[in-house]
């Protein structure tokens, strides 16, 4: 029999982390033990997500709660701007972290990786746990083997704040690994109204579209003799995420030394 592992979660309160919440006291394999959020302390963590009580009380203290619950997994969902700083808490007491709060840099990955190695403990921080999402990306890189004419359009709520998404860079990095450079279209080419071509990557075009009511979508579309190609994903509901989220708290407990990116774990 698999022992159950004890799940805390950094960023309960927000719009990720209740799911996360759902997901743990959902999964049978998985107990919560811990949640942390200054902006929702005292609260129990069941009734914040709306699934009656459970027995955890929001904290506002990360180190004291790891400390307290014995968790053997962090799953952190807050805000760049202390997910690093969440994750050395978490390794330095022992815990694994599994992380989807996005903004690390290169220097923070490596420095987590070094201190979790000495600690001899796993860790996951992974700015995209839709599985569909990483499986687009993959088919694209490899339809982009045989049609290297490619446009990768991408679709988000008109409150996004950057663009291209992370997602679509990614993509177009994962298909310039396998397509060789060319500038695609006609040399002649000339934007009557500026940007209508959309942003230029290694010779290919990426277009972002933002209204409101989308939630997150991505289409990669390759051109060949006679056909086309089309590889999409559509994000509904932040739900997505969470069987990611599930395979990375099991995985991160065989682990040794952090991962990053959740296409690591996909075949
Ligand atoms: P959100 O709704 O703003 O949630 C963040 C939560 O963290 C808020 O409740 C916030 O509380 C709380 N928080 C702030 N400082 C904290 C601290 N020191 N300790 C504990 N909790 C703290 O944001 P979200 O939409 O859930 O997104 C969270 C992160 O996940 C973002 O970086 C987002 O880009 C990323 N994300 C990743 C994936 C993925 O697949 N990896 C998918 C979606 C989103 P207050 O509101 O009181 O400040």
């Amino acid at each position: 029999m698999t022992s159950i592992i004890k799940v805390a979660v950094s960023g309960a309160g927000g719009r990720m982390g209740r799911e996360v919440v759902k997901m743990v006291l959902g999964d049978e394999q998985l107990q919560l033990v811990a949640a942390i959020d200054p902006g929702q302390e005292g609260v129990d963590a069941g009734t914040l997500v709306g699934v009656g009580t459970c027995g955890v009380t929001v904290a506002s203290d990360l180190a004291t709660a790891l400390l307290e619950s014995g968790a053997d997994v962090l799953v952190d969902f807050t805000i760049p701007q202390v997910a690093a700083w969440n994750t050395k808490i978490a390794i330095q007491s022992g815990v694994r972290p599994v992380v989807g709060t996005t903004g690390f840099t290169r220097e923070e990955i490596d420095m987590l990786d070094k201190l979790a190695e000495e600690r001899k403990i796993g860790g996951i921080i992974a700015p995209n746990f839709s599985i569909g999402a990483i499986l687009m990306m993959k088919f694209a890189a490899q339809a982009a083997k045989y049609f290297p004419h490619v446009e990768i359009i991408e679709y988000h709520g008109d409150q996004k704040l950057d663009a291209p998404s992370g997602t679509a860079v990614k993509t177009a990095e994962w298909i310039s690994e396998v397509r060789e450079e060319f500038r695609q279209g006609n040399p002649s080419e000339e934007e009557k109204i500026q940007g209508s071509r959309g942003g230029y990557y290694d010779g290919f075009r990426i277009h972002s579209v933002r209204l409101p009511g989308v939630f997150a979508q991505q289409e990669v579309i390759f051109g060949g003799f006679g056909q086309t190609l089309k590889v999409r994903h559509d994000s509904y509901d932040r739900a997505g995420y969470m069987p990611g989220v599930n395979t990375a708290v099991k995985k991160v407990m065989e682990l040794t030394g952090v991962v990053y990116g959740f296409e690591q774990f996909i075949e």
